[in-house]
C-alpha cells in the first residue's frame, strides 16, 4: 500500500455452500423448491473458486502492509524508506525556492526565528 513492496499474509476464511448433483439442481427447480445457493457439480468435480474467491476477498486487508509501520517511499526520490532509515534530502521548501535563489548560497530558512 505505501511501497510498493510485496506483501505475504496468511488470511483464514471461512465459507459454506452447498453443491448438488446437475439432476438433483433440476429435480429441485421443477418441483418448485427455491434452494437458493445452490451450485452444480461439474461432473464429479466442485469448482469452489468462485465461493473462495467471494470468501478472501472480503476477508483481504483494506490496506496491506508490508510491516505495520512501513515508512512507505521518499516523497522526494521515491526510494524505499524501510531499506534506508537514515534517508533524507536537504530539500528547501518549495516556498521558498525563489527566496533561496535570492539569497544566494545554501541558505536554510528557519520559520521560527524572527528577522
Ligand atoms: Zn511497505
Ligand atoms: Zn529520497
Amino acid at each position: 500500500m505505501r511501497c510498493l513492496e510485496e506483501t505475504v499474509d496468511d488470511v483464514d476464511a471461512t465459507f459454506q455452500e452447498l453443491y448438488v448433483y446437475p439432476e438433483r439442481a433440476r429435480a429441485a427447480e421443477e418441483s418448485g423448491d427455491d434452494e437458493e445457493d445452490v451450485h452444480e457439480l461439474e461432473g464429479d468435480l466442485i469448482d469452489i473458486e468462485p465461493a473462495l474467491r467471494d470468501a478472501v476477498v472480503t476477508a483481504l486487508p483494506f490496506q496491506p502492509l508490508c510491516q505495520p509501520d512501513c515508512p512507505g517511499l521518499c516523497s522526494e526520490c521515491g526510494a524505499r524508506l524501510a531499506d534506508d532509515p537514515g534517508h533524507h534530502h536537504d530539500v528547501v521548501d518549495p516556498r521558498w525556492s525563489a527566496l533561496k535563489s535570492m539569497l544566494g548560497t545554501d541558505v536554510v530558512p528557519d520559520e521560527t526565528k524572527e528577522s
